[in-house]
């Protein structure tokens, strides 16, 4: 038996019909296109029959094991006998409903950040994978679909051979914006980890031991856009900083809400690092990933994490996380602004 502790039992029916594990290579990140709740019942259904994962993860964070990791899942195709598949909410709830056709899937959030950190750590501690984003699907560490994928990032000279991860060519999953994620996931993973491994040498940093939280600091005061022009928004009276950076890591999350963004109207958010000093000019010097929302009738709710980690200033400046949006409407307005964030 190998089962995660933390993760809700949810074993499919006729575990032993899925084949032993022959080797375990890498951890693999998949998105659902969907809920856990729907992918959860899709599951079931058939027991082992059909495709599962090893593991789900919802919009909350919650973990679900539907496979014992002794045994196969057949997410991987070619490669299910070789890796740890890993699927994770992405429709509906906080993450609204998006065109899934095209590459629009959204980021992962803080909580389900956090659950894949801990599936990472267990798998790294109990079958060896290293905490290591691999950069092509032969490398051993923490994956992703598409890298497996004919017609995406797959090799043609690997087509029919473990590496071949789906039978359908083309699969984005699970999209641009989750894969650009990953590095800094599995960044997190190695400051989480209590065994070393093959990988670099633990520190005590990431998630896991991030001691310093603020939950939830909501400003309610209506802020004016300027069309196609980044802006810093404010996050209490007179402030733009969410944080001071001192060189730990952090998880910094921001929720908008945004009247007057027509729906084909766009909006795009960001985390910023300013260097700031008392009586001088703040200058901007670092930019985060952008991510970008159409407008939608009667409101358009946004909500954005970041992972990173910045250094103290110099000189007597100091640098500072600050959020920034753009729009291509005239008339969007920013009318409320929540911001959280872990540090340790
Ligand atoms: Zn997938």
């Amino acid at each position: 038996m190998a089962m995660m502790p933390g993760a809700t039992n949810r074993l499919l029916a006729n575990q032993a019909r899925q084949g032993l594990m022959k080797s375990y290579d890498a951890a693999v990140l998949h998105t659902m296109v969907g809920s856990l709740a729907g992918t959860d019942s899709m599951f079931q259904e058939g027991g082992t029959v059909g495709t599962e994962s090893h593991f789900g993860i919802g919009e909350h964070g919650e973990i679900y094991q539907w496979v014992d990791t002794k045994y196969t899942a057949d997410a991987n195709y070619l490669g299910s006998g070789h890796v740890i598949s890993i699927e994770t909410a992405d429709y509906g709830g906080s993450f609204g409903r998006w065109n899934t056709a095209g590459d629009n899937v959204p980021y992962w959030n803080a909580a389900q950040i956090t659950a894949i950190v801990k599936i990472l750590i267990w798998v790294h501690e109990t079958h060896g994978i290293p905490l290591t984003a691999t950069k092509s699907v032969t490398e051993k560490g923490v994956g992703y679909h598409a890298q497996g994928v004919p017609g995406n990032e797959l090799p043609n000279s690997l087509r029919g051979t473990k590496y071949q991860w789906s039978k359908y060519a083309g699969k984005v999953c699970p999209g641009k914006k989750r894969i650009s994620q990953i590095p800094e996931i599995v960044r997190l993973a190695q400051g989480g980890a209590t065994s070393s491994g093959s990988s670099p040498t633990p520190k005590k940093e990431g998630i896991l031991g991030m001691t310093k939280y603020s939950g939830g600091k909501i400003y309610r005061a209506v802020q004016n856009l300027v069309k196609n022009k980044w802006r810093s928004l404010y996050v209490g009276k007179g402030s733009m900083s969410i944080l001071t950076c001192d060189g730990s890591p952090y998880l910094a999350q921001v929720y908008l809400t945004v009247t007057g963004l027509k729906p084909d109207e766009t909006i795009q958010v960001r985390f910023i690092t300013a260097s700031y000093k008392s009586g001088t000019t703040t200058k901007n010097n670092g930019y985060y990933a952008k991510q970008e929302q159409h407008g939608s009738a009667g409101g358009t709710y946004i909500s954005h994490t970041q992972i990173g980690k910045t250094g103290k200033g110099k000189n007597g400046r100091s640098n500072r996380l600050r959020v920034q949006v753009w729009t291509d409407s005239k008339t969007a307005k920013i009318t409320s602004i929540q911001t959280k964030f872990m540090k340790g």
